[in-house]
C-alpha cells in the first residue's frame, strides 16, 4: 500500500472527460440529481440551515450501519480498534477560511458507493417529490422542507463540497468533489488526505449564503435545534476568526 502524497486518478467510465490528458474523471449527475440541484439553488429556500441536520443524519445512519455489522458480523468485529474507530461525529469549523467538516467513523463509502449514492437518486421519496414540483419557487421550497433533500442540501450553503471516505474493511480513501453544477470528480487520495480509519468526512466550502454558518455559536444552536435526538456523540471544534 503506497503512502506517497500524490493522488491516483480513477477513470470510472467517465461520461465526460475533461482536461487533455485525462487528469480527472468528470462524471455527470443523473438527470434527477441535476433537477434537484437546480431547484435547491434557485428555490430561495428560507431555511438553508437544515443542511447540517441532513449531514448529521447521514453520519448517524452510517454509524448505525457499522454498529450493526460490528455486532453481527465476525469480520467487522475483528476490525474494531484496527480500522474501525469508536462511533462519533465531529464538526470542525474554520471561521476564517469559511469551511466546515462533518466527519463520522461510520460505514464509509468506496468509489462505487460514491458514484451511486452521491451521483444518482435512488430514494423513491425524492423521485416522488420531483414529480410534484410546480416550478413555483415558494411552493417548491415548502416541498423541500417537507421532504428534506438529504445530502444535496449542502449545495444551498456551499459552492464546493468534498467528500473523503473510506469504507469499513478497505484501506483506500476516495475523494468525491463537486460544485453542484453538472457533475463530480472522484479520485483516490493518500498521505494527509487519507482517512486513518473507516468513515466519511464532508468538507463544505461555504458560499455567500452559507457564510453566516461559519460561526461557532450559530452551529451549536443549529445542532441543538435539529440534532438533539442523535444517539452518537457530536463534537464541535472551532477557532474564532
Ligand atoms: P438518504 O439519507 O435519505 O438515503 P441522502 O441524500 O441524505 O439520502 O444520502 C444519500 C446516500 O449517500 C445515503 O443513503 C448513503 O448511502 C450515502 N451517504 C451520505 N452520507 C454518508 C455518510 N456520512 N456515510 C456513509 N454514506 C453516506
Ligand atoms: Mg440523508
Amino acid at each position: 500500500h503506497s503512502s506517497d502524497a500524490t493522488s491516483t486518478h480513477l477513470h470510472l467510465a467517465p461520461v465526460l472527460a475533461i482536461g487533455n490528458n485525462g487528469v480527472m474523471s468528470k462524471q455527470q449527475f443523473q438527470t434527477e440529481v441535476s433537477q434537484l440541484l437546480q431547484l435547491i439553488v434557485h428555490s430561495l429556500y428560507s431555511h438553508p440551515e437544515i443542511f447540517l441536520r441532513e449531514l448529521i443524519s447521514n453520519s448517524s445512519d452510517a454509524l448505525d450501519k457499522l454498529r450493526h455489522l460490528s455486532l453481527t458480523d465476525d469480520e467487522y468485529k475483528a476490525l474494531v480498534g484496527n480500522g474501525i474507530d469508536s462511533p462519533r461525529i465531529d464538526l470542525e469549523l474554520d471561521e476564517a477560511n469559511k469551511t466546515l467538516t462533518v466527519s463520522d467513523t461510520g460505514i464509509g463509502m468506496n468509489e462505487e458507493d460514491l458514484v451511486s449514492h452521491l451521483g444518482t437518486i435512488a430514494r423513491s421519496g425524492t423521485k416522488n417529490f420531483l414529480t410534484q414540483l410546480s416550478g413555483d419557487a415558494r411552493k417548491d421550497s415548502n416541498l423541500i422542507g417537507q421532504f428534506g433533500v438529504g445530502f444535496y442540501s449542502a449545495f444551498m450553503v456551499a459552492d464546493k463540497v468534498e467528500v473523503f471516505s473510506r469504507k469499513a474493511g478497505d484501506d483506500k480513501t476516495f475523494k468525491w468533489t463537486s460544485d453542484g453544477e453538472t457533475g463530480f470528480d472522484i479520485e483516490e487520495v493518500s498521505g494527509a488526505n487519507a482517512r486513518k480509519t473507516a468513515g466519511t468526512t464532508i468538507l463544505i466550502h461555504f458560499n455567500d449564503e452559507g457564510a453566516q454558518y461559519a460561526n461557532g455559536w450559530r452551529l451549536q444552536e443549529i445542532v441543538r435545534k435539529y440534532s438533539n435526538h442523535i444517539a452518537f456523540p457530536i463534537f464541535l471544534t472551532y477557532d474564532k476568526a
